[in-house]
């Protein structure tokens, strides 16, 4: 009997049977634009193997004006069907469904052309839409169906109409984006008729046998949104225009409420898809911030969702459903919503990947091969460099040994985990003690390895991490490190942080949060960040109003510029916004001149200033940990140097696990 009754039993949309109830996500991982169909159909293959029930592709464009950025991917007949049609037999021939999103992004595409209901500028693009005119409007439609005509003839099981999110055919249901007078703009009815036209001529360009899921925005998150009772509205008139399922979408990309980062509650948007679910007789999707198989399950279970949604989650792990039906969750590779390796790239124009799984996107390039011949590694450090060549070596066959001189596995992320908003690390950690077990790695913990413990193995690796940089500064030994604060050292009420990288940021929230994490408390969280309820406010959001901060808190920097701005690209501002709703001082041009006892005296414009903090925290970033470098070099003996002790400076998970995957796939 399966742990997962709910979410692996079958769901039949129309003519179409999935064998389960898990849909793989819409996700723009930029693998269309390297023109190698070959690695796109290799990336969905892995993923239809194994188990997903239903896959959505990344968002395709329907025409040149509604392509998120010029260039972006769609399906615009010949060659292209030709090379659609190989992704569609790949996962075909794996058992799986796939259907293909069809994204106009209206103000949101990223050019001169784009196109929308109002010309009224996106605060996130800087390029104005032109208002469409009634044969503009026409033209839309028709290119969005002959889209959906040509996803049939790729081999699509059917699309997916992008109407959530703030695109394009979201931008004609809000008055926020929509101030037309004519038949298309005004009163309800003439705002969701462009979505409801799309979605008959869709049905007719596909003929009734193929899936059409409409993803639905239930709360904009924007000012002057979707009412919940027009939310309802559109859902029934979609569904009677030949939509066979609901997919559901929360908050546009500019609202400045975070709704996927790892700081939001798990499942936090869930509840409005079962409020939706009793108002259409076609099934729902629920969707944002679902990534265990025990959270999918009790979403389903508990009749607040027909199907769930993920999408991260089969960056991190093709293999999720399939190991869930297996009875091996925990062999599951965690996504820890983090967004480093995916949007975050996606954003940059990169490939994406995934932090915990390199060979997301690159699975034609990264194989991990049987080992021709099996040899005795050392590995020294537990941190992500460590365990993820560890894990690597071990799957390919050979004999591991995994040296710390902790006695835990996991190095900096049993920090991380620490800090409100980033318990997502405890499952990361839970997952690399998990697989270090099952695969036979020898682990001498709690124990600090040297050179002649290393002598006799075949390969050495050194994953020993970094230390914290001394800053130097006159005082300091009445400062703590940020390792003391985040193993719960005591802290006064008044604290100065010394650095605003990724670590002074944490360090920043973990200390005004004073041990109450919003992220396990989803209540509080909508406090904190406005949400509010669309049934009573439009849009969804509320006046924030956050909990007073635990302590007064600086964060500060040399460099003469806003602290944060080195932060992830997706999350960055959710960690400034977070830190600012608490009264954080982030000050840049600091230089620091001594700490005494009434606080930290720092110079800033040429004029020296007192920060009266009882606590000053040193977060001034990291030097390699190359000791044991040092010394089997000494002894002759070569090492392999990854992660933090090779490159401290840019230390960070993501490129230690890649590196230290890399390195284990070719040894
Ligand atoms: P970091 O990001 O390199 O930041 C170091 C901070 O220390 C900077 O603010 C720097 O700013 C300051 N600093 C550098 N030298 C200094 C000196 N001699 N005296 C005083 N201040 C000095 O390093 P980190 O904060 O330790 O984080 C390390 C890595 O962990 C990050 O790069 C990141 O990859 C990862 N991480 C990421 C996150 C995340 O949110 N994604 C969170 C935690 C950790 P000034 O030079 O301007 O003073
Ligand atoms: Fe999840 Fe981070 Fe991987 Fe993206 S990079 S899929 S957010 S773990």
């Amino acid at each position: 009997m399966t742990q997962y009754p709910h979410l692996l039993a079958p769901l039949t949309l129309g003519a179409i049977t999935l064998r389960n109830r898990v849909l793989m996500g819409s996700m723009h991982t930029n693998l269309e634009e390297t023109g190698d169909w070959g690695r796109v159909a290799a990336f969905y293959a892995a993923r239809a193997r194994g188990g997903v029930g239903l896959i959505v592709t990344g968002g395709m464009a329907p025409n040149r004006e509604g392509g998120v950025f010029p260039g972006a991917s769609g399906l615009h007949g010949g060659k292209d069907i030709e090379n659609h049609r190989r992704v569609t037999d790949a996962v075909h021939a794996e058992g799986g469904r796939i259907a293909m999103q069809i994204l106009h992004a209206g103000r949101y595409a990223y050019g001169k052309d784009c196109v929308s209901a109002s010309a009224i500028k996106s605060p996130i693009s800087p390029f104005v839409p032109r208002e469409l005119d009634e044969e503009g409007i026409e033209k839309q439609i028709a290119d969005i169906a002959t889209a959906a005509a040509r996803a049939r003839a790729a081999g699509y099981d059917g699309v997916e109409v992008m109407g959530s999110e703030g695109y394009f055919l979201n931008q004609f249901l809000v008055r926020h984006t929509n101030h037309r007078t004519d038949h298309w703009g005004g009163a309800y009815e003439n705002r969701m008729r462009l979505p409801v036209e799309v979605v008959r001529r869709v049905r007719a360009a596909l003929g009734p046998e193929a899936i059409l899921i409409y993803r639905i925005s239930l709360i904009d998150l924007i000012p002057s949104g979707s009412t919940w009772d027009e939310v309802v509205q559109l859902a029934r008139a979609v569904e009677a225009a030949g939509a066979s399922v609901l997919n559901t979408g929360i908050g546009w990309h500019e609202a400045r409420v975070p709704t996927i980062a790892t700081s939001v509650p798990r499942a936090a948007f869930a509840h409005l898809t079962a409020r939706l679910r009793p108002e259409v007789s076609i099934p729902v999707i629920t969707s944002n911030r679902i990534n265990t198989p025990e959270v999918a399950e009790a979403l389903l279970a508990d009749g607040q969702a027909d199907m769930v949604s993920m999408a991260r989650p089969f960056l991190a792990d093709p293999d999720f459903v399939a190991k869930a039906a297996a009875g091996r969750a925990s062999e599951i590779a965690p996504c820890i919503a983090c967004n480093q390796a995916c949007l975050d790239h996606t954003f940059a124009g990169k490939l994406t990947t995934c932090l915990v799984n390199p060979r997301a996107c690159h699975e034609t390039e990264l194989i991990y091969a049987p080992a021709a011949a099996p040899k005795r590694i050392a590995v020294v450090g537990a941190g992500p460099a460590g365990l993820m060549s560890a894990m690597v070596a071990a799957g390919r066959g050979h004999s591991v040994t995994l040296f710390d001189r902790a006695a835990e596995v996991g190095g900096q992320l049993n920090l991380a985990k620490q800090v409100p908003g980033k318990e997502e690390f405890h499952g990361l950690v839970d997952w690399f003690r998990a697989e270090v077990a099952r695969l036979g790695i020898t682990t001498w913990l709690g124990q600090t390895a040297d050179v002649r413990d290393l002598q006799g193995f075949d390969e050495v690796i050194v994953a020993t991490g970094v230390a914290p940089r001394d800053p130097g500064i006159p005082g300091q030994e009445r400062a703590l490190s940020y390792i003391d604060v985040l193993r719960g050292a005591p802290v006064g009420k008044r604290v100065a942080v010394i650095g605003a990288g990724g670590i002074g940021f944490d360090v920043a929230e973990f200390l005004v949060a004073g041990g109450h994490s919003p992220t396990v408390a989803p209540d509080l969280w909508r406090r904190e960040w406005g949400v509010g309820d669309p049934a009573t406010s439009p849009g969804g959001l509320a006046d924030p109003a956050p909990e007073p901060p635990a302590r007064a808190v600086w964060l500060l920097q040399r460099k003469p510029e806003k602290p944060g701005r080195g932060l992830g690209k997706t999350t960055g501002w959710i960690h400034r916004a977070a830190l600012a709703a608490k009264r954080v001082k982030m000050l840049g041009g600091c230089s620091y001149d001594r700490i005494s006892e009434e606080g930290l005296w720092i110079t800033r414009d040429g004029q020296p200033e007192l920060i009266p903090a009882d606590t000053v925290v040193l977060c001034a970033g990291q030097l390699p940990e190359r000791g044991l470098a040092d010394r089997l070099a000494a002894a002759g003996i070569a090492a392999h140097v990854i992660g933090g002790a090779d490159v401290a400076a840019e230390l960070d998970a993501k490129r230690a696990i890649n590196q230290g995957a890399r390195l284990a796939a070719s040894l």
